[in-house]
């Protein structure tokens, strides 16, 4: 499943202008810091890129500060719908310790990390949506199609097995689950 999961490094996207000024509008948005005003942002954007890969839309939901997780701090959290309503992707916006917002390249890179394992599922079909290194590759295609920054401002992570991701990073840091109906961080 793994190797699957590795077999793809690359989406498809190819942002037309509109998302592409959504993405740009995220900076400001977010320094506004008004969470809905950030909700309907983020929401178009994975609007965006649903339609552009054509699966079905998730839900956006943007939390404000993020909960405590194993010694570091839940930034994103991807749930599939049990049978019908909505998957859903939660994002929060503001630091765990200060209360601040977060830096645009992260709190986006966690908005598209989230609709991987939405597309790892709807677009590729894939039995469960692990963090390999596939995973992390697709990724980081989608945040160079929109052009939302050079390789150097990417987070790398150190790769672990598959299933898990606390050590080391806060960045991603929860479960991955065993069932695809249960949530994935
Ligand atoms: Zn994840």
């Amino acid at each position: 499943m793994a190797t699957a999961s590795d077999r793809v490094a690359t989406l498809p996207l190819q942002p037309g202008p509109r998302l592409r000024e959504l993405v740009a509008a995220l900076p400001q948005t977010l320094e506004r810091g008004k969470p809905r005003e950030v909700q309907v942002l983020a929401q178009a954007i994975a609007n965006g890129i649903c339609i552009a890969l054509r699966v079905k839309p998730v839900r956006v939901r943007v939390a404000l500060r993020r909960p405590p997780l194993r010694g570091g701090e839940l930034q994103g959290l991807y749930e599939p719908a049990a049978e019908r309503g909505h998957d859903v992707v939660t994002v929060w916006m503001l630091t765990l310790k200060k209360g601040q917002v977060v830096k645009f390249r992260t709190f986006l890179r966690t908005l598209l990390h989230e609709l991987c394992h939405h597309l790892d599922y709807k677009l590729l079909r894939l039995p469960d949506s692990l963090h390999t290194q596939g995973f992390y590759q697709r990724e980081s295609s989608l945040f160079h199609a929109l052009g939302a920054g050079s390789a150097d401002d990417v987070p790398r992570l150190p790769l672990q097995r598959p299933s898990i991701d606390t050590q080391g990073s806060t960045l991603y840091s929860g479960r991955v689950p065993e069932k695809p109906s249960s949530p994935v961080t």
